[in-house]
């Protein structure tokens, strides 16, 4: 597989993604508004379904197509941070929902009647240390009881529902620190005002987050996912495909950064010769394009592991970290080639640069992709 495989699904997607110009873009970036209107048309088009089974109205993709999609709504200048979630959160519900959650949730979800693109995981005080957050949730009877605060909460101004993790069970009485968490379904447009209060949070990307203080609310039984307990595991379960996600994005981005350097190289004239005659202009791009290229097959590996039902937890991490690195690299390379104009935003790349350079810290920061390595590949000793 290569940077052409799936041409008609790359087709697919450019159609819906391309009517968003850099000026549309530019605009929402500059109102810091949430890019409603491109959200709609992949809704509308199926392609943030894609990952819902057939039976429930979804489009079924493989995860291989799945990332595919993402790496084109990049590599067309989008963004695929305002729409990513609504790909994968709702995959929780699938592997460990009920059949009434399923059926109740999912058609809903493919129709685009209603949007679960919002997950509360961080906490302000324990941040990557997710064992520790101090979110709780007490049963009495048939309603869970939570109070908490959770930071960089984001699309949840737009989305319908949220998933939730809170502790059922105190750290102290558990064996494993992983255990007695739990995953909630959090239905937004009942909360939101009562018993959620939200802060957005200004940031250096055009990112809809928020930090949120939860006071207090009530949630059914039945909106609890899976067993009591077991939260974590089930969020566990879905990073995997959110990482190798995220890695194709950025994927995109590279070959955006790659493509729109190499062609203004082409055409700038300074000393009376393209600036991409030179080898100090030329060879940066090359070597960016050789680690995209490089990225994309190790997140190939990691969609082929996942779509034969094989653990990719090393493939997905590795991808998400080389795809990372190599957009990054791609954005300053781009930045550099363009000199001065690099700067201004109607080139976009100031855009998508700050956009790509969240990709080292969210949704996982690079240390702790290292860290699992060291650990899980490599058997070194565990270091947090
Ligand atoms: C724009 C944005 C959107 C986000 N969206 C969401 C969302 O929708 N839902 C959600 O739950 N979260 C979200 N996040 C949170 C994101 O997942 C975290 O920011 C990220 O996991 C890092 O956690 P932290 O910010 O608490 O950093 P910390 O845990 O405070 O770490 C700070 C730095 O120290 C490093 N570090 C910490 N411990 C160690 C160690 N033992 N060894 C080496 N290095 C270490 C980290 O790698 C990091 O670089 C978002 C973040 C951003 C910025």
């Amino acid at each position: 597989m290569n940077n052409h495989s799936f041409p008609e699904l790359r087709e697919g997607v450019r159609q819906v993604v391309t009517a968003f110009d850099s000026r549309y873009w530019q605009e929402v970036d500059e109102a810091r508004a949430f890019p409603e209107k491109f959200v709609t048309a992949l809704t509308q088009a199926g392609w943030l379904a894609g990952l819902i089974p057939e039976e429930y109205g979804g489009a079924g993709l493989s995860l291989t197509q799945a990332s595919v999609v993402m790496e084109e709504i990049n590599r067309a200048g989008g963004n695929s941070g305002a729409c990513h979630g609504q790909m994968y959160v709702m995959g929780c519900i699938v592997r460990h929902g009920t059949d009434q959650q399923k059926q109740d949730l999912l058609p809903r979800i493919a129709r685009g009647e209603i949007r679960m693109q919002s997950m509360a995981v961080t906490e302000p005080s324990t941040g990557s240390d997710t064992t520790k957050l101090k979110t709780t949730a007490v049963r009495k009877g048939d309603r869970y009881r939570i109070n908490g605060q959770k930071v960089w909460t984001s699309r949840l101004q737009h989305s319908d529902y949220m998933l939730l993790l809170a502790r059922t069970t105190p750290l102290a009485e558990v064996k494993k620190k992983s255990e007695g968490l739990s995953v909630f379904l959090v239905d937004l447009r009942e909360a939101v005002g009562k018993t959620i209060t939200v802060r957005p949070i200004r940031n250096m990307v055009n990112h809809e987050t928020n930090e949120i203080f939860i006071d207090n609310l009530e949630v059914p039984v039945e909106n609890r996912i899976g067993e009591e307990g077991r939260g974590l595991k089930y969020i566990l379960d879905g990073l995997n495909a959110e990482r190798i996600l995220i890695a194709a994005e950025c994927i995109g981005d590279g070959y955006w950064f790659t493509e729109k350097a190499s062609a203004y190289a082409k055409q700038r004239v300074v000393f009376d010769r393209p600036i991409g005659q030179n080898q100090g202009i030329q060879f940066p791009i090359a070597r960016a394009f050789v680690n995209v290229e490089a990225a994309s097959l190790m997140r190939y590996r990691a969609c082929e592991l996942f779509d034969a039902g094989i653990h990719c937890g090393a493939e997905a991490n590795m991808s998400k970290l080389l795809a990372a690195d190599a957009s990054w690299e791609a954005a300053n390379v781009c930045l550099q080639t363009h000199g001065g104009f690099g700067f201004a935003s109607e080139y976009d790349i100031e855009r998508k640069f700050r956009e790509t350079r969240l990709y080292q810290v969210a949704p996982i920061s690079t240390n702790m992709i290292l860290s699992y390595l060291g650990e899980h590949v490599l058997g070194m000793p565990r270091s947090y």
